[in-house]
């Protein structure tokens, strides 16, 4: 976990750091604590320090940041760590989280312990911290059972310098100034949740606890779901790799005959293609002797008028002729008759004369035929015709 513990000077943020430090084995970073151990060591750092640091300012960025990049590089914070006191301002927000992506790392939350204005005086002007462990009491609502010294462990309590009333109203400012922002900042980025910092030190780390599991599972959760996407992606490259390297195989040891089979398919396309091209053409002709024979038919289909005519005409001929010739026919006949009646007459004449002959054993000379009116008639009408 990767908590930053926000919250006014005197808000006992320091003290529930500690806490929280023990509670999940991980280093409490406190920029103060460091600032005034280079103080008291004197170091070219602590010397830089010392001045803002007596009147209630903030320590330079430059010298903070530092600090804080080689205390964060330090193996017993790659697992996570409880920053105290830090960042302090927007600057310092932004340069944690550039320092934290860089490690391919995040920050899990910010932790304000909120505690108003006057509850903060009269804290930060009772406060005693023990020189050798750092346990801390209060004048007036928590003192040591001896005065001056640590219930713990015995060693000397100090009253710090800058907890005088002009200091405090001073680091007050600034707190409203410059650290109010980094509220906000970590509001928008939602890693922002708020504990009241006042009554039972006890109560107030349940309270801080109960946010810090919630966070944690969450966490948990994120980073679980994180673990089976990479799984997933991992083995999803791996299955594709896979496959490509079957395929890849598979393309090698059957790059000829796939090439002739395509062949084969490119030239049975073609003749479809040209067959289709053939009886496409065909039908083509095909429709149109229909539609020839068609047009000739409807051609013919319009003539019946004409032919009627013509054959009403013809059959009227014809009829004419028949009639003509019935006519004729009948005449034919009748002379026909006519000459059998004659020549029935004349042989029976013949007849009747050669009987006569038979009778008068030799016959008569022939008399000739008279010729009756109506016979010459008769002889006149069939010459005629
Ligand atoms: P603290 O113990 O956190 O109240 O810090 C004590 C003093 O150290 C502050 O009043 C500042 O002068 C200085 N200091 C601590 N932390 C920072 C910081 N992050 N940036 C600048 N100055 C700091």
């Amino acid at each position: 976990m990767r908590i930053v513990l926000l919250g006014a000077p005197g808000s006992g943020k320091g003290t529930q750091a500690k806490l929280l430090a023990e509670k999940f084995k991980l280093p409490q970073i406190s920029t103060g604590d460091m600032l005034r151990e280079a103080v008291a060591e004197a170091t070219p750092l602590g010397r830089q320090a010392k001045v803002a640091m007596e009147a209630g300012q903030l320590v330079s960025d430059e010298v903070v940041l530092g600090i804080i990049h080689e205390r964060i590089a330090r193996p017993d914070a790659r697992s996570g760590f409880i920053l105290d006191g830090f960042p302090r301002n927007l600057q310092q927000a932004e340069a944690l989280d550039q320092l934290l992506g860089g490690l391919g790392l995040s920050l899990n939350l910010a932790l304000l312990v909120a505690v108003d204005v006057d509850a903060l005086i009269q804290r930060l002007v009772g406060r005693r911290t023990c020189l050798n462990c750092g346990q801390m009491y209060n004048v007036f609502y928590a003192p040591p059972h001896m005065d001056g010294r640590c219930d713990e462990c015995g060693g000397r309590l100090r009253h710090r310098s800058d907890d005088n009333e002009e200091t405090i109203g001073n680091r007050l400012r600034v707190y409203e100034t410059q650290t109010l922002p980094v509220l906000d900042y970590y509001k928008e980025h939602e890693k922002l949740r708020t504990v009241q910092g006042v009554g039972e030190i006890a109560d107030i780390f349940s309270a801080i606890m109960r946010i810090v599991e919630s966070v944690r599972a969450s966490v948990k959760k994120e980073a679980r779901r994180s673990d089976a996407i990479r799984a997933a992606i991992a083995k999803h490259s791996a299955t594709h790799k896979k496959a490509e390297k079957k395929t890849a195989a598979k393309k090698k040891a059957g790059g000829a005959a796939a090439g002739k089979k395509a062949a084969a398919k490119k030239a049975a396309g073609k003749t479809v293609k040209k067959a289709a091209v053939k009886k496409a053409a065909a039908s083509k002709v095909k429709a149109k002797a229909v539609k020839k024979k068609t047009a000739k038919k409807s051609a013919v289909k319009k003539k019946p008028a004409v032919k009627k005519a013509a054959g009403g005409k013809k059959k009227a001929v014809v009829k004419k002729k028949a009639a003509v010739k019935k006519k004729t026919v009948g005449k034919k006949k009748t002379v026909s008759k006519k000459k059998a009646v004659v020549k029935k007459k004349t042989v029976s004449k013949k007849k009747t004369v050669s009987k006569k002959k038979a009778a008068g054993k030799k016959a008569p000379a022939r008399k000739p035929v008279r010729k009756t009116a109506a016979t010459k008639k008769k002889k006149s009408t069939a010459r005629k015709r």
